[in-house]
């Protein structure tokens, strides 16, 4: 079932009920919601600032703290904290309209209503950018318990970016291979718009071998061919922690992708393959859930051998790619489910995530539910906790928060959510703490530029300059 989740520069039905009401009153309400922020008044609190339309010109910047009593898919009910009332939240119907409003109020709020969904490119910012933030925020608190991280931080753990790696705001290896991962397939789309024909496999593959170079660490097989833009960004040449499994896994890679030669089930796969989702959205005509759900697979198994380490990759890719399709979580969540059933050793992965979806429905405070979905180093148990966190949250900077602040992989579990919650909100619910000083954004935003532009790349032939930045083998 896919859960009720407001969101910022939509428009809902509002109902207030409280004793001061009389029937002479009106009490309900089109609004817009302008912002959504984070609670720190108990865990089902959120405060909703939005427009008021049921006056003549319509009240600016009304501010309810909001604790949620009940979620379905249609409707959220609270309680607005410090009064008696009542809210009941819901989409808004054309037959809620026309129950409540005559012709003339109708066609004011139509005015109104504009379109306001994000568009892909900047969806696919936030997508990048919002895992960037989360791994640099859970960047800090990687290797320490959720008890350590509040005797330093305070009771509501860590929120803003704490020093880490020679600063505030740096990424970690999350971020660094998302953008190997990214290049891959840019590399691989200019090779099939210049050559005719392409192999995502091998310039993915190719793609991590140069993060592999950026670790200072070679491959004894084949031969790195160190170009592109990416490479050339010096601060991406910095060891961030990097994953035993990924270093291993590269540093034996004999040339052929497929699944790798290991057993690994690390976070390493899944925390990368974000890009995977939005580059075959571009490409939606091209692509089947399925097929999408393969690519993520093949990304992720490039390192890691056991089938929770690559299914789990699957799975994120296909969520992004249902997600930017329009599709709720929840929804999203079990389509890809259903695809997830159909591959052999899913188990582990398909009940990590029911648990994760019959969690986010119980009463259980989020930092005990997290604990039962585990620390996160391994990739089902990652990618459970993120989505734990992308279901319960209200905000993006709350579900951020809640990813990183627990005892296991934040950097990756914050750095997962975040990647999630940019594609389904965009940017403009990102906030400017977190973008200001955030290592390498312009870079990320470039990258995510261009997984949407290369749509509409054309061969070498008649672009070198786009040759020279993601040459196509
Ligand atoms: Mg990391």
């Amino acid at each position: 079932m896919s859960r009720f989740t407001l969101c910022p520069d939509r428009w809902y039905a509002m109902e207030l009920f409280g004793p001061e009401f009389d029937t002479e009153v009106r009490h309900y309400s089109p609004i817009l919601a302008t912002s959504l922020s984070a609670p720190g008044k108990g865990s089902r609190c959120f405060d909703l600032s939005f427009f008021h339309a049921a006056y003549p010109e319509g009240v600016q910047d009304k501010v309810y703290t909001i604790q949620t009593i009940e979620r379905s898919n249609h409707f959220l009910l609270g309680k607005v904290v410090g009064t008696s009332r009542l809210v009941l939240l819901m989409e808004l119907s054309d037959q809620w309209l026309s129950r409540h409003f005559d012709k003339q109020a109708l066609s004011y709020l139509r005015s109104l209503q504009i379109d306001s969904a994000p568009d892909p490119v900047d969806r696919y910012t936030a997508c990048l950018l919002g895992g960037a933030i989360g791994d640099a925020l859970g960047g800090a608190v990687e290797f320490i318990s959720r008890s350590a991280i509040l005797d330093r931080f305070g009771p509501d753990g860590i929120k803003d970016y704490s020093d880490a790696y020679g600063g505030k705001g740096k990424i970690t290896d999350d971020t660094q291979m998302t953008l190997f991962t990214a290049e891959g397939l840019l590399r691989g789309r200019m090779r099939g718009v210049s050559k005719g024909i392409t192999a995502y496999d091998h310039t993915v593959a190719a793609a991590y071998l140069r993060w592999l170079a950026t670790q200072g660490h070679e491959n004894r097989h084949v031969e790195t061919i160190l170009d592109g833009w990416l490479f050339k960004q010096r601060e991406l040449h910095s060891q961030r922690a990097p994953g035993t499994t990924c270093l291993s896994a590269l540093a034996d890679y004999e040339g052929e992708p497929g699944i790798a030669h290991n057993d690994s089930k690390g976070c390493g796969g899944v925390m990368r393959v974000a890009p995977v989702g939005l580059f075959c959205w571009t490409f939606k005509e091209d692509w089947g859930i399925t097929e999408v759900f393969d690519f993520g697979v093949m990304c992720a198994a490039i390192t890691h051998g056991h089938p929770s380490g690559y299914l789990s990759g699957g799975v994120l890719a296909s969520l992004i790619f249902l997600i930017l399709d329009g599709a709720q979580v929840g929804d999203a969540l079990n389509e890809a489910s259903s695809i997830l059933v159909k591959y052999p050793g899913h188990e582990e992965t398909l009940d990590a995530l029911n648990q994760a979806k019959k969690l986010s429905d119980s009463e259980l405070r989020h930092h005990e539910a997290i604990k039962e979905l585990g620390e996160g180093w391994v990739a089902e148990e990652a990618l459970a906790i993120a989505v734990y966190c992308v279901l319960v949250a209200e905000s993006f900077e709350q579900g951020v928060i809640l990813a990183v602040n627990h005892d296991g992989d934040s950097d990756s579990t914050g750095a997962i959510a975040g990647n999630i919650l940019g594609a389904l909100h965009g940017t403009r619910v990102i906030p400017g703490r977190w973008l200001e000083s955030l290592e390498l954004r312009e870079v990320i935003e470039a990258v995510a530029s261009d997984l949407w532009s290369c749509r509409n790349w054309s061969s070498y032939m008649d672009d070198e300059r786009q040759w020279d930045r993601y040459p196509g083998y």
